[in-house]
């Protein structure tokens, strides 16, 4: 203080000093064992498709020349995971940006056009129908277009898997927001897992989302994008009758401040 020439600080400043200071360790600590803890659990889930595909090329290594049928297998197999691998290192990334807010490239976007498209491209991807109902005819918002396009995929993603009845989509405008409702009529999902539902890696019946391929980050994923925005993702389920997402988004999303 000194060399600054600053008067010293008095015992109260000093106080609130600390005080501060002992937040921001918290807070950094609090970071640090999020991020350990998602290192761990990554770590984990990899470990997994990895040792299925060292199973099979170790078969296939014995025997795999001699038996067709086997060699069929274990090419399917470890196809199969290393599609899951390729997925999952590609959301872990997405995960893995702490900086996602600042990033957004805002524009103004009609979100009825956008899940028409969306619907269309995941109709031609998924082979068994969908029905997709939009009841307004123009929803204007500003958002990150590519972002709220990615949203759309992995409810309508979540939905066609979990689902073979018509799926719904409903945009229902309020005073400053707007709701997307993404609506199955699939498995459900059991409500003491319902509060679980959006932390990373959690899946309901881990063999089942094995068999889809699924990984456990996509709700994540689609936490991160509706947060950025300033948004709310909800969610309201009831086993063997359906399940449905609800992302509330701000007409006009702030960013530093600064609405846009
Ligand atoms: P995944 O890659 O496994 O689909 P998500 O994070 O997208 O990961 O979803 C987590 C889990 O939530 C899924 O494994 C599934 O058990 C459950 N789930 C998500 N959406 C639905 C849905 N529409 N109907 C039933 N269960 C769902």
């Amino acid at each position: 203080f000194k060399k600054l020439d600053l008067p010293p600080p008095s015992k109260d400043e000093l106080y609130l000093l600390g005080n501060t200071f002992n937040t921001m360790i918290d807070i950094l600590h609090q970071n640090f064992t999020k991020q350990q803890q998602f290192v761990s659990d990554a770590s984990h889930e990899l470990k997994t498709p990895l040792t299925v595909i060292e199973g099979y090329a170790t078969m296939l290594k014995r025997w795999g020349m001699k038996e067709p049928d086997m060699l069929e297998e274990a090419v399917d197999a470890i196809y199969a995971e290393a599609v899951r691998m390729k997925t999952m290192t590609q959301q872990m990334l997405m995960l893995a940006n702490p900086d996602e807010k600042s990033e957004l490239a805002l524009q103004e976007v009609d979100l009825v056009k956008l899940s028409e498209e969306t619907s269309k491209w995941m109709k031609r991807t998924y082979e068994h129908p969908i029905t997709v109902h939009v009841r307004e005819e123009q929803v204007l918002v500003c958002v990150d277009e590519q972002k709220i396009k990615q949203l759309l995929v992995i409810l309508l993603d979540n939905a066609l898997t979990y689902s073979s009845k018509p799926i719904q989509i409903e945009i229902e405008q309020q005073q400053r927001a707007v709701k997307i409702s993404v609506i199955d009529q699939g498995v459900g999902i059991p409500a003491e897992d319902l509060p679980h539902i959006f932390d990373r890696f959690y899946r309901v019946d881990k063999a089942r989302a094995r068999e889809t391929g699924g990984t456990g980050l996509g709700l994540s994923i689609a936490k991160r994008i509706v947060d950025a925005h300033g948004g709310e993702i909800n969610v309201l389920s009831e086993e063997g009758r359906g399940t449905t997402f609800m992302a509330t988004l701000p007409k006009e999303v702030q960013i530093s401040g600064v609405s846009q």
